[in-house]
């Protein structure tokens, strides 16, 4: 089969497309799909750039999410068969731990993820637990199938669970072109909340206003906090999603009102930071860390996609030949919604 692939760590130079034997089912409970469409995320760069403890086999293919037909599936999966239209929610827990039997899959002690530690989606087959399958809405394409899962599951587990985003309630999001700030958007609007989202440019900021945004920011000449602070009444975000760390971590904290919750799910900009451990305690500001999704945050997502909500934006669809170009975009933030990869031919 076709994969893209990783053979070694160092970046994106060492991503090469190459045939590799096709995968095998080894245990009841798992699903072979045929890929179709598999969809970058920031993890694919840091996965190629190497994190720390990481053990891969090389040739690795790469690719938290995609979407596909169900090819085959193990003597003990009933939910599925083949010729299913399936997306891949790419968290594997171990199903024994107690994390696992409470339902928290994500904090799960063996967490894995498809692509991360494990062969990923982007390859003509994938090998996976059937449990993490779903059906892939009757209308939605194959390329926001792919685009769904990763970041619409961690943004709803960043806002919904852990930040509990109430309606009404004023959420500033960075950057605004990303996959997760995209779906954060979405179920911010959903929730009923107000957004203040910010980006570098301003034809993002364009299409942010039109997904319902009530305020867009270029972060480039304008000065964030200030803003935040004339849109709130002098309070502050209730809640600030942040996903970039170093360059926005400071100003994350001074937009946030006295109480607010900042929730991170990513360090793009540097994971390093410092805090005023007396300002944290004064204004009672909850610092909160936020990973994927348990299966029943993942239930909800899929249930409000199926009813035509929570559909990702694309920014390109590319194929596999052309997935170093659409990497290399990822890398320099260009993107808008997320980079699909058609697998398929
Ligand atoms: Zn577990």
């Amino acid at each position: 089969m076709r994969a893209l692939t990783l053979v070694a760590h160092g970046g994106l130079e060492q991503l090469r497309v190459q045939e590799l034997p096709e995968p095998t089912i080894k245990s009841p409970n798992q699903a072979l799909v045929r890929v179709q469409t598999a969809a970058l995320n920031r993890l694919d760069l840091l996965v190629a750039a190497g994190l720390p403890g990481a053990t891969l086999e090389f040739p690795h293919v790469v690719g938290s999410d995609g979407a596909g037909l169900v090819d085959q599936v193990g003597e003990a999966v009933r939910q599925f068969r083949p010729g299913d239209r399936v997306m891949i929610n790419p968290t594997l827990s171990c199903g024994e731990c107690p994390a696992c039997e409470q339902g928290e899959h994500s904090l799960c002690a063996r967490l894995r993820v498809v692509g991360e530690h494990c062969a990923g989606t982007a390859a003509e087959y994938v090998v996976v637990p059937a449990e993490n399958l779903a059906m892939v809405p009757t209308a939605m394409p194959w390329a926001q199938a792919a685009a769904f899962s990763l970041a619409t599951l961690t943004a709803w587990r960043m806002l919904v669970t852990r930040a509990r985003l109430e309606a009404g309630e004023t959420l500033l999001i960075w950057g605004i072109g990303g996959g997760v700030a995209l779906a954060a958007l979405q179920i911010a609007k959903l929730i009923g909340a107000r957004t203040i989202v910010t980006s570098g440019s301003d034809a993002k900021l364009e299409v942010a206003r039109g997904l319902g945004a009530d305020v867009a920011l270029n972060h480039r000449n304008a000065d964030v906090v200030a803003e935040v602070r004339q849109h709130t009444g002098g309070r502050g975000a209730d809640v600030v999603a942040d996903s970039a760390g170093e360059q926005t971590w400071t100003s994350s904290l001074r937009a946030l009102r006295r109480g607010g919750r900042l929730v991170v799910c990513g360090a793009t900009t540097g994971p390093m930071v410092s805090l005023d451990l007396r300002r944290l305690f004064w204004h009672q500001w909850s610092i909160l860390g936020s990973t994927l999704g348990n299966r029943q945050e993942y239930a909800e997502i899929v249930r409000h996609a199926a009813e035509g909500r929570l559909w990702p934006v694309v920014d390109r669809v590319v194929p596999l030949a052309e997935a170093l170009a659409a990497f290399a975009r990822l890398q320099r933030g260009e993107q808008l919604g997320k980079l699909v990869i058609e697998v398929a031919q």
